[in-house]
């Protein structure tokens, strides 16, 4: 099994799993072009796509799924709230879109995926559980607060993608962010802060083998800033918990951040 991250922010959202000669993607925030040939540069097949599953409809997770659909003739998996926005096309065109439930697992080739439900403003967002005969990756970005229920998900994982967007300090700060829009972030259906994400990391177990901090804001954090909070919190952990750090659309052009199994 291997997770390879195109990229993660708001500037685009993508991630490409493989397990068992097929492989999925887990949101399409890049243009359907970018995202196919970051998967060649990162060294793996766009051919072995067999689907694309989306965790809400905001543009950093969204914009190429229609065009990957169409030109390769796979599905997208999405919730109904979010599959609104998947403009549905006509003929040729037309988009396989497929309807999920949150908590109701999904079957793709050797993969189970149970998707979860998240806090964000979006109408029916989703973090997603995926199980291979490997190990279990759970992506949980795009969320204000995590839920005992989300966070049953969390600590089943081998591989855990979690959100640490922003630095309270620098946020606060910020003088080119209006309130309005500070307060969505900091709010409930907002993004995990720094903060957030240590106290999480620190109540899983010692079971996870690597984090992936994701879904990193530009104007409102640091790549330090997020790796040493995430470190402070996992100081204490009997075992080795790898800490990688997703880079956001504009940092990599290859050299991705990737973990096998
Ligand atoms: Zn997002
Ligand atoms: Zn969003």
């Amino acid at each position: 099994m291997r997770c390879i991250v195109l990229a993660s922010g708001s500037s685009g959202n993508s991630i490409y799993l493989e397990a068992g000669h097929e492989a999925v993607l887990i949101d399409a925030g890049l243009s359907g072009k970018e995202i196919l040939r970051r998967i060649s540069l990162a060294g793996a097949d766009p051919h072995l796509l067999k689907a694309i599953f989306l965790t809400h409809e905001h543009g950093d997770h969204i914009t190429g799924a229609a065009p990957i659909a169409r030109r390769l003739g796979i599905p997208i998996f999405g919730t109904e709230g979010t599959l609104k926005d998947i403009p549905e096309g006509k003929g040729k065109r037309q988009v396989d879109k497929r309807k999920i439930t949150v908590y109701t697992q999904i079957i793709q080739n050797e993969l189970k995926i149970t998707p979860f439900k998240i806090s964000h403003d979006a109408r029916e967002p989703c973090g997603f559980c995926i199980e291979g005969n490997e190990g279990t990756v759970t992506i949980c970005t795009d969320t204000g607060i995590v839920t005992e229920r989300t966070f049953s998900y969390l600590k089943k994982s081998d591989l855990l993608l979690l959100e640490s967007n922003y630095c309270p300090e620098m946020l606060k700060k910020n003088p080119y962010y209006p309130e309005h829009l500070k307060r969505r972030i900091r709010s409930e259906h907002g993004h995990l802060s720094n903060d957030d994400a240590a106290r999480v990391l620190q109540s899983l177990s010692c079971d996870i083998s690597a984090v992936i901090l994701s879904h990193r804001s530009k104007d409102n954090n640091t790549p330090d800033k997020a790796m040493k909070s995430a470190q402070n919190a996992l100081m204490l952990q009997k075992d080795e918990i790898r800490i990688l750090l997703a880079r956001r659309k504009e940092e990599t052009d290859s050299d991705f951040v990737r973990y096998d199994f």
